[in-house]
């Protein structure tokens, strides 16, 4: 049915029953398939594309690190050990700190490897419990970013649906160190895919403060997102996180970014207890800025800190924060959520 229709029949009911303001009627919170459907199968693999796919989210996430001969990989980590039977086929290949890096790689070499779901490399545990298992022997590989455009292309035009993508570019300064421009690669292939355009079903997603204030004017013209998190990391600046909460810090990022994506626990911050949280000003303020408010990560087999469990979490995040976005490990629950509660 028209949508447009359908929208001016919502009005109208609206106009009648006075129930429902037009605020409530238009919000539609986006869903991301966080990583892919990565609570059921090895995040960023394919597989785990597809799966996410006939979830109908909004997006479906895409991580994006570079090989050694400058190819765009979808891959959380930077480093390979985590994921990956890299260790075993290329024992020699760490760097001084025992992990091995995906700049020293060439493509090749990173299509060699098998993927698995993830597990801590130094006790081979899994990272989640209760997921798919690690080390199967199933042929699991580690996508291109072409590749996975080409995925989500094709599953457009074949369902005729329009699921968007949602690109984080990981590490720019650690690659700059490597005389690589990551965020100029990565935007260069978003425009030959047709996603460089506010207009498109595309997000840049990037934690790195200069790198979301330089993306404009290194092409990029569609939605920005600045990712928030404080925490200690390499290549991660805590203190440029911890101002980017302040009201001179949304207020100066809100220049380039289009959306604010702070962890979920900077905005429903979990009482000392753990058994409860307070909403904090930082959703208010990132839209009195004009910016949307997303946020990360909501797992049904691991619910944020202060909630007692998923729908706690889902609760909060549309009643209460009214994220206009939300990552997922778990997007087809989300949509079931949004559904029960009129907003699908
Ligand atoms: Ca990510």
């Amino acid at each position: 049915m028209n949508k447009f229709l359908v929208s001016a029949g919502l009005m109208m009911l609206m106009g009648l029953t006075g129930a429902v303001d037009a605020f409530a009627a238009e919000y539609r919170p986006a869903v991301a398939a966080h990583r892919g459907a990565s609570g059921f199968l090895p995040e960023h693999t394919l597989e785990a594309k597809a799966m996410a796919y006939a979830m109908e989210p909004d997006y479906i996430e895409q991580d994006v690190v570079m090989t050694k001969d400058n190819h765009l990989v979808v891959m959380h980590d930077y480093t390979l050990d985590a994921n990956t039977d890299v260790a075993k086929k290329f024992p020699n290949r760490a760097r001084a700190n025992g992990r091995y890096y995906a700049v020293d790689f060439t493509l090749e070499e990173i299509k060699s490897l098998i993927v698995t779901e993830r597990f801590n490399p130094k006790t081979g545990k899994p990272a989640f419990e209760g997921r798919f298992p690690v080390n199967t022997g199933i042929d699991f590989r580690v996508p291109t970013l072409r590749e996975e455009l080409e995925l989500v292309k094709g599953l457009n035009k074949s369902t005729g649906k329009n699921i968007g993508v949602y690109v984080e570019v990981k590490q720019p300064a650690f690659y700059k160190e490597e005389g690589k421009d990551i965020v100029a690669a990565t935007i260069k292939m978003l425009d030959e895919y047709g996603y460089n355009s506010m207009e498109a079903k595309s997000i840049l997603q990037i934690f790195d403060y200069e790198a979301v204030m330089s993306a404009r004017s290194k092409g990029w013209k569609g939605e920005l997102c600045m990712l928030v998190e404080i925490w200690d990391a390499p290549y991660h600046d805590k203190a440029r996180h911890e101002w980017l909460l302040t009201p001179e810090g949304i207020a100066e990022v809100s220049k380039q970014a289009t959306i604010f994506a702070p962890w979920f626990s900077h905005m429903a911050v979990p009482t000392a207890d753990g058994k409860g949280y307070t909403i904090n000003n930082v959703a208010e303020l990132a839209r009195k800025h004009g910016m949307k408010v997303h946020s990360w990560t909501h797992r049904v087999d691991k619910p944020l800190k202060g909630f007692k469990d998923s729908d706690a979490v889902l609760d909060c995040a549309f009643k209460e924060l009214k994220l206009d976005g939300l990552f997922s490990d778990f997007a087809g629950n989300v949509v079931e959520y949004l559904k029960k509660n009129g907003l699908r």
